[in-house]
C-alpha cells in the first residue's frame, strides 16, 4: 500500500499547524516531564500491528500518549545541561532532508549534499574566526568527532600502524591522552574505543577557575617520556560541560607544538560564542589546534544532530578512515570530497541543508543577536544571584552557563547539608514544571546549573527563574 497524495497533504498541514500551535503555546507545558517510570510504556501496545492503522489514530497517540512523556527542550525556560536548541528554518529543513531520504556517503550520491556541505562549513569556519587552512566536515555528535580525533593522534603517531596491526603490533610504549579533570565523559568513551585505555588517560588538575593548569601538563608529558610512554594527544576543553571553564589554548598549543602531540579543541557549546567578535578570544591560539569541534546543535539553533568537526590536516583524517571496496569505486577519479572517509559511519544524513537554512534565513547578525544576547542575560543573572547573600556564585561565568548554590552567609552547614538542601531545591523547581535546572559538582561541592541558550529566551524567562528560586528558599 501507498499512502496517497490527498493524505499526505492531509496529515502534512495538520502536523504543521500542529508543530507552529506547539510552538506558539510551548510555555503551557512542563517543561521536564512530569512521568513516571513505564508509564509510557504501560499505554503501548506489546506488539507491532498486523493491519494498516489510520494516520489520525497515529497522531492521536503521539499526542496523547508520548507527548506527556517528553521533556520540553524547546521551552525558553529549559536551563539544564547544555541547550539542544532548534528554529523554524531548521525543522522545515529537516522536513526536506526527510522528504529526499537521501544516503550522502560520497559525492556522486548526491552532489549537492558534498557540496553543500563544503561550503556551510567554510561559512562556519569563516563565522568562528578559524584558521583558513581548516577543512570542516559534519558528525553526528562531539563524541564522535572527538573518537575521530582521538583516531587521527593515534595513527599519526604511529605512521598508520595501528590501523595495519593493531594495538599488539606496536612497540611496547604506551600511547598517552591527556585531558583536564574537568573535561567531558566523552573523551574517556573515546579513549576507551580507540584502544588507548583508561589507564592512559592522564587527568590534568585545574585551577580555581576549573581551566587546565598548563604546567600540570608540561609535568605530566614529562613525567611519561621518562617512564618510557608516549605521550600522544591532549584533548583541551573550551568551554567545560560542568561550569564552561575555558582551557588556555595558547600555552596547551605551545607544549603541543613542541612536543608534537596532537591537539584537539571540544568546543561542543561554547565554539557558537566565537561568533561574536567580543567573544573570539575564547579561541585564541586556536591555529596551534589539529583538530577542534563545536555543535551547531546546541547552540546554534540547528536541530540535533549536527557536530562541525574542522581539522588542520584532512589527509590525516582521510587516511584514517580511508575504505575502497569495489562496490564504492565511485566519483574517486574526478578529484570530488567523498565524506564516507571524513567520519566513522559509511551513510550520512543530508545535515549541511538545515545549517545552511538557518545561517541565511537568520544571516550572521541574527544569529550573533540571539547568542550576545544569552550571554547578556546570564551576566544579569550572576549579578543578581551575587547581590543575594542567601546564595553563592560557584565559578566564573565565562559565557552562558551560572554555576551557583543556595547557601545563606549568616548560616553555618555542612557540605552534606548544602548538597542535600540544594539538591531539594533543584527538586522542587523542576517539578514545578516551570523551569528546569539541573546540578553538577565542582572541586566537590554540589552546584546548580542555569544554562541560557534555548532560542526563544528572553529576559522575562530569565527574572521568572529568579523570583522562583527566591520564593523557594524564602522558606528554609
Ligand atoms: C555536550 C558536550 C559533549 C558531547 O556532545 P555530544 O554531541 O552529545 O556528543 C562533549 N564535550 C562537551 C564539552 C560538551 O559540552
Amino acid at each position: 500500500m501507498k499512502m496517497d497524495s490527498k493524505t499526505l497533504r492531509e496529515y502534512g498541514h495538520t502536523i504543521v499547524d500542529w508543530i507552529a500551535d506547539y510552538m506558539d503555546h510551548i510555555e503551557e507545558y512542563p517543561v521536564l516531564a512530569q512521568v513516571q517510570p513505564g508509564e509510557i510504556k504501560d499505554q503501548l501496545p506489546l506488539t507491532p500491528p498486523e493491519e494498516s492503522e489510520d494516520m489520525g489514530a497515529i497522531f492521536d497517540d503521539f499526542k496523547q500518549i508520548l507527548l506527556p512523556g517528553m521533556t520540553h527542550w524547546q521551552h525558553p525556560s529549559f536551563f539544564a545541561y547544555f541547550p539542544a536548541n532548534t528554529s523554524e528554518p531548521s525543522i522545515l529543513a529537516e522536513f526536506l532532508t526527510a522528504a529526499l531520504g537521501a544516503q550522502c556517503m560520497v559525492w556522486q550520491t548526491s552532489p549537492a549534499a558534498t557540496e553543500l556541505e563544503e561550503v556551510v562549513m567554510s561559512w562556519l569556519r569563516q563565522m568562528l574566526g578559524l584558521p583558513e587552512g581548516f577543512s570542516g566536515v559534519i558528525q553526528d555528535t562531539a563524541s564522535t568527532s572527538t573518537l575521530c580525533a582521538l583516531l587521527c593522534a593515534r595513527e599519526r603517531a604511529t605512521s598508520f600502524a595501528i590501523n595495519q596491526h593493531g594495538f599488539q603490533a606496536g612497540k611496547n610504549q604506551k600511547l598517552i591522552v591527556y585531558t583536564s579533570e574537568e573535561a567531558h565523559s566523552s573523551v574517556e568513551k573515546g579513549v576507551k574505543i580507540a584502544g588507548f585505555g583508561k589507564d592512559q588517560l592522564r587527568l590534568i588538575p585545574t585551577g580555581t577557575d576549573f581551566a587546565m593548569i598548563p604546567a600540570a601538563l608540561e609535568k605530566a608529558i614529562d613525567t611519561d617520556r621518562k617512564h618510557g610512554n608516549a605521550p600522544c594527544c591532549v584533548v583541551a576543553t573550551v568551554g567545560t560541560t560542568s561550569s564552561t571553564a575555558m582551557d588556555p589554548l595558547r600555552p596547551i598549543g605551545e607544549i603541543c607544538n613542541h612536543d608534537r602531540l596532537w591537539l584537539h579543541v571540544d568546543a561542543a557549546m561554547a565554539g557558537t560564542a566565537a561568533i561574536l567578535p567580543e567573544m573570539r578570544h575564547i579561541l585564541d591560539g586556536i591555529e596551534s589546534a589539529d583538530s577542534f569541534v563545536f555543535n551547531p546543535h546546541k547552540w546554534m539553533f540547528t536541530n540535533f544532530d549536527c557536530s562541525a568537526y574542522f581539522c588542520k590536516d584532512p589527509k590525516v583524517l582521510t587516511s584514517t578512515f580511508e575504505i575502497l571496496p569495489e562496490y564504492l569505486k565511485t566519483g574517486v577519479e574526478r578529484g570530488v570530497k567523498n565524506f564516507r572517509d571524513w567520519g566513522i559511519p559509511l551513510g550520512r544524513r543530508f545535515r549541511a541543508l538545515k545549517l545552511w537554512f538557518v545561517i541565511r534565513y537568520f544571516g550572521v547578525k541574527g544569529l550573533q543577536e540571539k547568542v550576545r544576547a544569552h550571554i547578556q542575560l546570564a551576566r544579569e543573572c550572576e549579578s543578581w544571584i551575587r547581590k543575594d547573600p542567601r546564595f553563592e556564585v560557584m565559578a566564573p561565568v565565562t559565557i552562558n552557563l551560572v554555576c551557583f548554590r543556595y547557601h545563606p552567609s549568616h548560616r553555618t552547614f555542612t557540605e552534606e547539608e548544602l548538597e542535600q538542601i540544594n539538591k531539594e531545591l533543584m527538586n522542587e523547581l523542576n517539578r514545578s514544571g516551570k523551569m528546569f535546572v539541573t546540578h553538577t559538582k565542582l572541586k566537590g561541592k554540589f552546584a546548580l546549573r542555569l544554562c541560557i541558550g534555548q532560542t526563544n529566551t528572553t529576559q522575562d524567562h530569565i527574572q521568572e527563574a529568579w523570583q522562583r528560586l527566591q520564593a523557594s528558599v524564602a522558606d528554609l
